[in-house]
Order: C-alpha cells, then structure tokens, then sequence
C-alpha cells in the first residue's frame, strides 16, 4: 500500500545519489519532497509537520559521515523519523522497544473486544487472530459474535470458527449484545478457555447507537483488549474512525486490513498520531493465514522502498513445510532446483496469499510495480502452471532443458494451454532460480537489511 510514498521518496534520493556533499540547500530540498510525498500519500498535516520539521532539524548541520552518502544519511534520518511516527522506536520510559502483536498477560479468559465498521474486515480479523492464538500460542479460544442486527453476520464467524479451528458460542434468538458477551464469558470460566474474542457489531458510519452498544459491552466485560478494525484503503476516514471510536469509547490498539491493496500509506503514520494507540496487527489478505505483526521499522522500510524481507521470510517459514523446506535449501545451494521443485513452490505460494502481497514485501520490487500489470498476477495463474508442469513427464521436469518445440506443444495440449505458456512459465522458472540462488547467498550473510549504516 505504500508505493505511492516510496516511489516519491525514491526520485527525491535518486537525486540526492548525485551529490557529493550535503548542503542546506540538499535538505531543503528534501524536506520539501518529503512534505509533498507525505502529504499525497494521505497523511495528516500536522503529522507531515512534524516529520519534516525533524528530518530538517537532524539533517542540517549533522557531520558528513565518509562512509556513506549523504542520500544515505537523509535516508536514515527520514526512516527514523517514520518509526517514531509509527509507534516505534525506545520508549520514553527507556524500558524496552515496541512490542508488536497482543497483550494476553492477565487471567483466563482473557477477553479481546473487536470494534469497527461494517465491512472494515472485523470479523475476518477476529478469525485470523483466533487461529494465531490456538496455532502459535496453543490457547483455547472462544468466538462471540455480538451482532444481533445481521443474522448473516453470526453465521459468517461461526463458518470461520470452523475454518480456524476453535469453537464458536451457539447463538440464541432474541438476546442482545450485552447477554451475549456475558454469556460468552460465562461458559468461557465454565469450559476454561483462555481467550475471548467477542466481536462486536459494525454500522455502515459512526452512529450513538453503536457506540453506546460497544461502551456497554466494554464496561460489562472489561476487555484486555479493544481492537479497532480499520481499512486501510479508506484513508483520512480510517483516521476519524479511529478518533471517534478511541475518544468514545477507548481503545487498546489498531488493526490495519486491507494493506495488501494500493491504498496510499498515509493512514497508518496518522493513526498513532491521532489516537496515541498503536497499531497491533495488519490484515494482508482474505485467508485467515493472512495476518501479520506490525514493526515499525519494517512499514517504514517499506515506506523508503527497501522491501520487507523480514516479514516475507516470517511468513514463508510459518506457511511452509520446515522438512521440505531444508530440502528445497539444500537443493537450491546445489544449483539443483527443478521444475518438480518449481511446482511444490506454485503451491507454498498459494497457501502464503497473493502473489501481488509477496511482490510488496520483496525489496527493489516497490519501484517496479507501477510498471507491472497486477491484473495478470492474480492466483489462476499460479494453477495454469502448476497444470503444465502436471503435463511434464519427470524427465522433462528433473531437466527442462530438452523441452523442444514438439514437447512443447504436446504439453501444452496436455494442460489446456499453449506454447506460449509454457516458454512464459519457463522464463519464470529460470528468473526464480536466479532469485533463489540470490537468496540463498543473502541468507548466508545473514539476512542483512541494506546498509543504512
Ligand atoms: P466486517 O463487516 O467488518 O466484519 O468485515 P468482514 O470481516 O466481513 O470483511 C469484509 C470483506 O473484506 C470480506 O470479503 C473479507 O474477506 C475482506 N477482507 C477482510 N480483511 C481483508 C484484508 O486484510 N485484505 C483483503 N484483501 N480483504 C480483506
């Protein structure tokens, strides 16, 4: 969601590149396009006020430092200011650095209030933080759905209860939200469950009706969390929502969905400015795996166009099979990586997401993407080649370089495709096995986020 910022900030460095020393006049300039990135990348005049001012203070006036440029130095400085922005960064108490993901440090069940709009993606989110809870945390987890207004609403969480594995309260005509959270409760102390999530109703805007419902349920059940589930494409109006809901009723901390859409980035530098809450988790995807941390070091890496590497690893070791994965290693640093392999990657990237989600995260790729076609990146493709590589024979899969045009055209009579889409799938082929032989080099050297000195 945040190439629209990176590629600004990357013509302002590109420039910066050039130069030999840095000047006031260098700083100026770069603060002004710092200013006007910020600004069209949706992010609150006062919170632009206050990078820049900080960038500008810092940059003027610093040491030229010899082992770096001064483009690499603005860089620094501007990531910098972006963390603080973000929530990030020591704390003033100088206890410890920002801790991301959820607090559950009080006594069973631990309830999480889930609030937000209709269509914010909330009960989505309620499902993607169960199945976290019970994958990575082993705990017993509970769903509530608190929305007696749509039916169709109950029903949708008790499907992804199912999908993530945990157990649903039954629903019961005619209570209202209160006595369904105090119910949930109730049978959570008597089947000792460990969490709680009770998600609450949405509305299509902010109305006092809701948030009397949601203050009434909060007092009830006295949340260790109050999670607001806010879409990231909505921009500015994410921020008000933020704001409304924070000052009416209070809230712990921020989910941010949809960032694997184009929204501009601005929303989530506004966020904490606004409301002093920070953002907890990002929605990154429908499927329930699709849910991710938030550091604020990595978003403001991804802001400066630098990837996110760190998170795409995360998520890839999480998804993956860890056995076939070391054999996948060890056979990529044998430069033995063949069309069989290819076809066990297709699906690992399947179950990761959106091909375009994992494009946002790979470093350099930020600057390119204006220049991709993403309609063409959606998942049919992903079955289209996996078709064709069923096609093969394990000959020609162990060793795709005897695929002549005869073989070619047979397989891709076979698959229901043509011959140009197995030369694509073939180039493909060859550009990962590159990147893989690049990775695997990279994460030798320990996977280095680039020198920002
Ligand atoms: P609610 O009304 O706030 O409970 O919203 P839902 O959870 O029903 O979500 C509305 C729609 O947004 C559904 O189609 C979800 O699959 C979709 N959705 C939720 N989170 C994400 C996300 O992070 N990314 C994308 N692309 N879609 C999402």
């Amino acid at each position: 969601m945040f190439e629209a910022l990176s590629g600004k900030l990357n013509g302002v460095f590109d420039r910066l590149r050039r130069r030999g020393a840095l000047s006031e006049s260098d700083v100026a300039e770069a603060s002004r396009e710092v200013r006007i990135a910020l600004l069209e990348a949706d992010v609150a005049l006062p919170v632009v006020k206050d990078i820049v001012a900080k960038v500008r203070e810092r940059a003027v006036g610093q040491e030229v430092l010899r082992s770096v440029s001064p483009a690499q130095q603005v860089i620094k400085i501007v990531n910098d200011c972006l963390v603080e922005a973000l929530g990030g960064g020591p704390r003033e108490d100088g206890a410890a650095e920002h801790v991301p993901g959820l607090s559950l440090n009080a006594p069973s069940p631990v309830p999480i209030l889930m609030i937000g709009l209709q269509g914010s993606g909330k009960t989505t989110t309620s499902g993607k933080i169960a199945l976290r809870l019970r994958t990575r945390e082993r705990k017993k987890v509970l769903l509530a759905s608190l929305d007696v207004h749509r039916p169709a609403a109950q029903l949708q969480l008790e499907t992804l209860a199912k999908q993530a594995g945990v157990a649903s309260l039954p629903i019961i005509q005619g209570q209202s939200p209160l006595e369904i959270a105090q119910r949930a409760m109730q049978v959570a102390r008597g089947e000792l469950y460990d969490v709680v999530i009770l998600d609450t109703a949405g509305r299509l805007s902010i109305d006092e009706a809701l948030m009397e419902e949601v203050a009434q349920v909060k007092a009830a059940t006295r949340p260790h969390e109050s999670l607001l589930v806010v879409d990231a494409m909505t921009g500015q109006d994410a921020v008000q929502t933020a704001r409304a809901f924070n000052e009416r009723v209070g809230i712990t901390g921020i989910v941010m969905t949809r960032i694997d859409g184009d929204a501009r980035g601005g929303a989530a530098l506004s966020m904490r400015a606004v409301t002093g809450a920070p953002i907890k988790l990002l929605g990154a995807g429908e499927k329930l795996e699709a849910l991710e941390d938030f550091h604020p070091d990595r978003i403001a890496g991804r802001i400066l166009g630098m990837g996110d590497i760190v998170s795409l690893v995360e998520r890839a070791a999480e998804t993956i099979d860890k056995a076939e994965a070391e054999k996948l290693a060890a056979k990529m640093q044998k430069g033995q990586f063949d069309l069989e392999d290819y076809a066990k990657q297709l699906q690992q990237i399947g179950k990761m997401g959106s091909l375009s989600g994992i494009l946002n995260m790979l470093p350099g790729l930020g600057k390119l993407k204006g220049q991709i076609d993403e309609s063409k990146l959606d998942n049919s493709i992903l079955k289209r080649q996996a078709a064709i590589i069923g096609s093969m024979t394990p000959k020609e899969r162990r060793n795709p370089d005897i695929l002549k045009a005869s073989r070619k055209k047979r397989i891709a009579a076979g698959s229901g495709t043509s011959v140009q889409d197995v030369n694509k799938l073939l180039k493909q082929f060859d550009d990962m096995s590159a990147m893989m032989k690049r990775m695997s080099k990279l994460g030798q050297k320990g996977m280095m986020r680039g020198g920002l000195g």
